[in-house]
């Protein structure tokens, strides 16, 4: 059965729109502003309104002229000369006859010359340098501005320019799928793309352009927190999308967020911190002496904002703590320049405030003859700061806190909640509101043409694996599903439709693992739902259940290891421990929406035509200028680089309709006022006439190799 069949996402592969993506493939191949102008949105666009596409043609010729400067040669030598940097053939792995153990060389050669991004075919692998490099600055801006790829040496602003060139002249959305290892760079790079699309779309208007390069800083401080990884590590997934209007001007940016990692707010592992907000706030407030309308304790921290590191442990050290006051007084402009009005700024202080206070509510057992499962909470000073704070009375809060309904036969009861009980309401409060909170801030706008950018927390393995990290591993296996599907699968199947004969590619299929997790009834994430609905469920009887249901390779329990499963992603192996799984499960969402919201991102990717940015770590020390092959190889092989090399050299990247194919090129072989019938025949005309060798005819397609279409365009430009 087709695999849009059998897969339980099925909905989201409908394969008939991937194949339409696939065909509008090549960026590289600008055409030429006729072709350009017999576009059919803009033939359109004349029949019903002149002036869109007058303007769209001066838009166009604009970025010709562009093109057309910075292909003057004494200029380019020039650019270049200032930039340093080269473009070269090695520039694209492709191009070169490689085996795995070169391309790390060669990549730990370029790496070594600070040359960062590499291509492989239309993917981007962007090293992390772990330096400032000066190659972002406005000169480099221009540089990646409407000209062909291969003029400059690769680089993040090449990619938002493709999405960019490819919204305007097909009128269709983009995504740009940055993935890779927490820590990889891949937040960085998202910056960089919005900071690229940001001046690609003309954001004259000052305020516009502060405001959409404000949202990630802003989003961040509430978003991100430091790991034992990266100090800036983000703890949800951000799909962002930039919003145009049809002339491709920007109109503004809008953030989704998946899988906040709410469980951060009231506990993080060893070596960890909270949220990045709660110190700044603290920092921040102190200074302004605002501190007491906070009700913020301010002799010994909150518990939840206490630092775990050894030499900040006291409060003065958050207090003192100058970078936390820079990044406060950071925020509070962000706030400012987005336009959140000042109640709302002292709305979420509030709410922070209050949430901290929350953490600091004891809870002890009261016990007397008849009631042994009864809390109280001794202690009220945190009690009436958080339940003012939040504009509740106390009793109400202390109420909410230490009883539950329960509808029986139709009746409410109150039954009262034992203390531990008591401290997971509190947790569980705590979390909401921080997840509320987090979700109104960045506040879904409305819709325009767009370009995406997801950036979502990559692979994470640590010592001790938690819920957390599967959904998180779930969420990159469902990532790299749509990869596959997109480099590997498509490809494949357009060659049968095509009656093309090309040997199958092999790669490495992870839909074997997505099954095992999202299979109803019997996946993992079923089998979990299912065990939270027991109360009398335990970690033990977790682990049974799995080991009773799931029996697939990718799946095992370890032996000497108590309480942990094992699972081999396709990224590698991860041992997860079932402590608080299912309380986590049940508390937060049920799995199943987990899942949803993630089939909400994917249905999102696929609509736009995509490109992938592959961010890899070339060292687990932060450290500049550090090359660790083994670690690269190991980044390169699951992130299916190195299939990729090898389907990008013997594949045919470049599948044009015949139409389209006689249209663009017939100035090759006919007379350019004579418009040859469009046929197969003549498609062939014009190939021979190029000269070129190893094309493949389909049924339809001409179907080119990654270099055939760079010199078809050589040609064409000496003809034109
Ligand atoms: P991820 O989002 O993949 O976890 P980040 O984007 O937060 O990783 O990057 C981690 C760190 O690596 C950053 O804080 C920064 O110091 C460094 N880094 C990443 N990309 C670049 C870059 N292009 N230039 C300079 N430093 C970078
Ligand atoms: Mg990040």
């Amino acid at each position: 059965p087709p695999l849009a069949e059998m897969h339980p996402v099925k909905a989201l592969f409908k394969i008939p729109r991937w194949r339409q993506l696939t065909q509008h493939w090549d960026f590289e191949a600008r055409p030429s502003v006729t072709h350009l102008l017999e576009h059919p949105f803009i033939k359109q666009a004349h029949g019903k309104d002149v002036a869109l596409s007058q303007q769209l043609a001066t838009l166009i010729r604009e970025q010709q002229n562009v093109g057309c400067k910075t292909k003057t040669k004494h200029e380019r030598i020039n650019t270049r000369k200032t930039l340093i940097i080269e473009s070269c053939p090695d520039d694209d792995l492709v191009n070169l006859e490689f085996l795995d153990e070169t391309i790390i060389s060669h990549l730990q050669k370029r790496y070594d010359e600070l040359q960062v991004y590499t291509y492989v075919g239309d993917i981007l692998i962007a090293l992390n340098p772990f330096q400032n490099l000066s190659i972002y600055s406005p000169q480099f801006s221009k540089l990646y501005h409407g000209v062909k790829r291969a003029d400059n040496p690769p680089h993040i602003f090449a990619t938002a320019d493709a999405a960019y060139q490819g919204m305007v002249t097909f009128c269709k959305d983009q995504c740009i799928i940055i993935s890779g290892e927490s820590g990889a760079g891949k937040t960085e790079s998202a910056h960089l793309i919005v900071q690229h699309l940001t001046f690609l779309g003309k954001a004259n208007n000052r305020t516009l352009r502060e405001k959409i390069l404000q949202v990630n800083p802003l989003v961040e401080a509430f978003g991100n927190a430091c790991t034992a990884i990266n100090d800036n590590s983000s703890r949800f997934g951000k799909y962002l999308e930039m919003k145009f209007t049809p002339t491709g001007a920007v109109m503004g940016a809008k953030i989704s967020e998946y899988l906040l990692e709410k469980s951060r707010v009231i506990k993080q592992a060893a070596g960890e911190k909270n949220f990045h907000i709660f110190y700044y706030i603290y920092a921040g407030l102190y200074h302004e002496d605002k501190l007491k309308n906070y009700r913020l304790p301010d002799k010994t921290p909150p518990r939840l904002a206490v630092q775990v590191s050894q030499h900040c442990k006291v409060m003065q050290d958050i207090v003192s703590s100058k970078l936390y006051k820079e990044q406060f007084d950071a925020i509070q402009d962000c706030f400012r320049i987005i336009g959140f009005t000042e109640e709302e700024v002292n709305s979420v202080y509030r709410i922070l405030s209050a949430i901290l206070n929350t953490g600091n509510i004891e809870f002890t057992a009261i016990t007397s003859q008849h009631q042994t499962d009864k809390s109280e909470v001794p202690n009220s000073e945190a009690l009436e700061n958080a339940a003012s704070l939040l504009s509740i009375g106390s009793e109400e809060l202390q109420e909410a806190l230490t009883s539950h309904c329960v509808v029986t036969r139709g009746e409410t009861i109150i039954r009262t909640n034992t203390v531990d009980k008591a401290t997971d309401v509190r947790d569980a409060m705590s979390k909401a509101l921080y997840g509320r909170l987090f979700s109104w801030i960045v506040n879904p706008g409305d819709d325009g043409m767009n370009v995406g950018i997801l950036d979502i927390f990559g692979f994470e393995n640590f010592k001790k694996n938690s819920f957390e990290q599967l959904c998180i591993n779930i969420a990159n296996e469902q990532i790299q599903f749509y990869f596959n599907q997109h480099i590997f699968a498509l490809e494949q199947m357009e060659y049968q439709s095509e009656g093309v004969d090309a040997s199958l590619v092999e790669y490495e299929d992870n839909r074997p693992i997505l099954d095992m997790f999202l299979q109803k009834p019997m996946g993992l994430l079923s089998l979990l739902d299912e065990e939270s609905r027991f109360p009398q469920a335990t970690d033990q009887t977790l682990v049974d259940k799995f080991e009773d249901n799931l029996r697939c390779k990718y799946f095992w329990i370890p032996k000497r290891v108590e309480l942990c499963f094992g699972i081999q992603h396709y990224a590698g192996k991860v041992l997860y421990n079932v402590n608080g799984f299912l309380e986590k499960n049940r508390d937060t969402l049920p799995a199943d929406i987990v899942v949803y919201s993630l089939m909400d991102l994917l249905s999102k990717m696929v609509v736009g035509q995509p490109h992938f940015v592959r961010c890899i770590k070339p060292n687990d020390d932060r450290q500049a200028l550090r090359f660790n092959k083994d670690r690269v190889m190991v980044q390169l092989r699951y992130t299916g680089i190195l299939e990729t090399v090898n389907i990008r050299r013997q594949g045919y990247s470049h599948r044009i309709l015949f139409e389209d194919f006689v249209n663009r090129y017939y100035y090759l072989a006919f007379r350019a006022h004579q418009m040859p019938e469009i046929s197969k025949e003549n498609a062939v005309a014009i190939l021979k006439q190029a000269k070129l060798e190893k094309w493949v005819l389909g049924k339809t397609k001409v179907f080119l190799k990654y270099y055939h279409v760079e010199q078809l365009n050589l040609l064409l430009r000496e003809v034109i």
